[in-house]
């Protein structure tokens, strides 16, 4: 119920942003609504990368921050590439800020989400002190493995779906410090499944720790 105003019941999402307060201010009325501002932090990377193992890994083992799995919302009305998928990522927004709203920041893992231009430009990015991006990546190679050894059901050992998700994989590594904002990247090539997680883990509350400071 965060975008009808408390004051004159109008439905707006795009309301004015006071970070100082902060305050959520109503573009109708003025009525200032006082709310949590805080960051939001995406794990990503292609698929392959390890994203799900290291969600699942950390699952229960992180009590400051709310951790999500992307996909666990995706329908086929999301599936808008033209709209460069805006309507899915402004969904996810929209539940981290009001998860948010009980105190505790949301760890979002997923792919597409993982590229600010895909998400900075949303209506409800307003709503977040800052979003902050962590990519997992790997060699090439490896990452057609781990994708070859997936479930026959998932579709996975497509050559075009390997070739797609490779391309994904280098796009971060080799852009991904240069997007604004940048985007931290973490090597999972010669790494195990638990230490992984445990880098995770810690780049997490490395993050969380900037706002306390
Ligand atoms: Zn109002």
């Amino acid at each position: 119920m965060f975008h009808v105003c408390q004051n004159c019941g109008m439905w707006r999402r795009d309301k004015i942003i006071d970070p100082t307060g902060p305050v959520a201010i109503c573009p109708e009325c003025g009525h200032q609504h006082p709310f949590k501002m805080l960051p939001l932090l995406i794990v990503s990377g292609a698929g392959g990368a390890g994203k799900s193992s290291v969600c699942q890994a950390l699952a229960g083992k992180i009590d400051e921050a709310v951790l999500l799995e992307g996909d666990i919302i995706w329908r086929p009305e999301f599936n808008q590439p033209d709209d460069a998928f805006r309507g899915f990522f402004e969904a996810w927004l929209r539940i981290a800020m009001n998860v948010g709203q009980s105190g505790r920041p949301v760890v979002l893992f997923g792919a597409g989400m993982g590229v600010p231009a895909n998400m900075e430009p949303c209506i409800h990015r307003r709503y977040f002190s800052r979003l902050s991006y962590l990519a997992l990546v790997c060699d090439d190679d490896l990452l057609a493995e781990r994708l070859r050894a997936r479930p026959e059901w998932r579709g996975c050992a497509d050559p075009a779906f390997i070739a797609a998700h490779q391309q994904f994989n280098r796009w971060f590594r080799e852009e991904g410090p240069t997007t604004a904002p940048g985007i931290d990247l973490l090597d999972t090539t010669n790494v195990s499944p638990a230490d992984t997680a445990s880098q995770v883990a810690a780049w997490i509350r490395n993050q969380l720790s900037r706002d306390k400071a």
